[in-house]
């Protein structure tokens, strides 16, 4: 589980230093493939619960580029990783919803006393449930990792899931 929000934050931000992966050297010593990035921490405060959030410019310390970012309140961070769990949630229903679909028309199909016609007919069935259920997984788990991304802040790579240009992030995430 994600460090819960605080109001007193250290972010950090991450400029990434190749466009191909390679092998990089990670923290232990160990070699991994994989994308340099380099960067400093900033600290930010975060707004009262209730109040706006607070807009900051950040300069990578790497190639200068100003990046805005806002920055939202604990509560109103929770909120928007929470609507991602919801979402989350929603679409893993949907899969389930697959999985019940494709084991019900399995069950026709397989179901030597029922005549040939109805039998082909379930197949259809069968193979949407299954599409359903593996999209919906997919779908589900990446909301899932996304919504433990985020860190409460918009802008630039931040609550990216994946390798973008500038990364920010909670230290010690
Ligand atoms: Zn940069």
């Amino acid at each position: 589980m994600p460090v819960p929000f605080v109001r007193d934050e250290t972010f950090t931000l991450l400029h990434r230093g190749n466009t191909v992966a390679r092998t990089v050297e990670t923290s232990d010593g160990a070699r991994a493939f994989g994308w340099a990035y380099s960067g400093e921490r900033w600290s930010a405060t975060r707004p009262e619960d209730g109040e706006p959030p607070a807009d900051v410019t950040v300069i990578c310390p790497v190639c200068s580029l100003p990046l805005r970012y806002r920055v939202y309140s604990v509560a109103a961070a929770d909120k928007i990783r929470a609507s991602f769990r919801w979402a989350a949630a929603v679409v893993a229903v949907v899969a389930v919803l697959g999985v019940v679909l494709a084991a019900q028309m399995i069950g026709i199909a397989d179901d030597s006393a029922l005549p040939d016609a109805e039998r082909d007919a379930a197949v259809p069935g069968v193979v949407t449930g299954v599409l359903v259920a593996m999209a919906g997984l997919t779908g589900a788990w990446a909301l899932f990792l996304k919504a433990n991304a985020q860190v409460g802040v918009t802008g630039r790579g931040a609550g990216a899931a994946g390798y973008a240009k500038h990364v920010v992030g909670r230290e010690g995430e």
